[in-house]
């Protein structure tokens, strides 16, 4: 009966999220697995950490919303998340949680911590980034360019970065029967994945130039015409980038304890 609650609350929490416009219909389904698989895994207090991820996330997402319109044009998405995205982001704390479930081993607790810590870093760095006043500083060359630009770092979004894995860090601390240690290395780990994120996004993320106005971006097309490849990795878009860093950090941190 309880389960039946629970797993009616997650199907009505991604309801509400697509009817506000933070989730697409495909997004929606999406987080109803992820919400489930996590569920399965680790009970409520995994779905406290999910809970915890996206409201801040959504919450950032809204904050001096205008401000950041000017970044949203460059970028391939808008606000509102598909299933791409929820996974890119959710994908791999699920699939943790299925395994733990099935294996009941600890290190699929790291990692599924590991992960969300990774997750929600990026996500509030490339909300809470663009809002500095400075422009932020390609990791490729020490050269200033412009808020938005991906593998690119301002102090806002590495403070955003660092407040989203302490955060998730503290209550997975709270929440889950961990060592202190342990709640150290999945901290250590979450700064890892944001690591990734940044050198990924600095090297290999696609961006594109549109032929028209000269913009760079990471869009595909622009002012109505397809653009042109600029740099990076045809196949590997920002969610591609942000999959890899939430899965990089925990197979690292797995190495490490193995
Ligand atoms: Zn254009």
């Amino acid at each position: 009966m309880f389960h039946m609650v629970i797993s009616f609350c997650i199907l009505f929490v991604s309801f509400i999220a697509f009817k506000i416009q933070a989730l697409s219909k495909s997004g929606a389904l999406a987080s109803s697995f992820v919400g489930a698989s996590i569920y399965l895994g680790f009970g409520i207090k995994g779905l406290a950490l999910l809970g915890i991820f996206f409201v801040t996330s959504s919450l950032w997402s809204k904050f001096k919303a205008k401000q950041k319109k000017v970044i949203e044009e460059k970028l391939e998405k808008g606000s509102q998340r598909d299933w791409v995205q929820v996974f890119a982001n959710g994908g791999v704390a699920a699939i943790t949680s299925l395994i733990f479930y099935y294996t009941n081993d600890m290190i699929w607790e790291i990692a599924f911590l590991i992960s969300m810590a990774s997750a929600t870093g990026d996500t509030w760095s490339s909300e809470i980034g663009p809002l500095s006043k400075t422009n932020p500083i390609s990791i490729k060359n020490f050269n200033k360019v412009p808020a938005g630009t991906s593998g690119a770092i301002s102090m806002l979004g590495t403070i955003g970065a660092l407040s989203g894995v302490l955060l998730i860090t503290i209550i997975g601390y709270i929440l889950f029967p961990i060592h202190f240690k342990i709640a150290l290395f999945v901290l250590l780990f979450g700064i890892v994945g944001n690591g990734i994120d940044t050198i990924l996004g600095a090297f290999y993320q696609r961006s594109f130039c549109c032929k028209v106005c000269h913009m760079e971006m990471e869009r595909s097309t622009h002012c109505g015409e397809p653009a042109r490849l600029k740099s990076g990795e045809k196949w590997l878009t920002n969610d591609g980038v942000n999959f890899l860093s939430c899965l990089g950090a925990p197979v690292l941190a797995l190495i490490f304890l193995m």
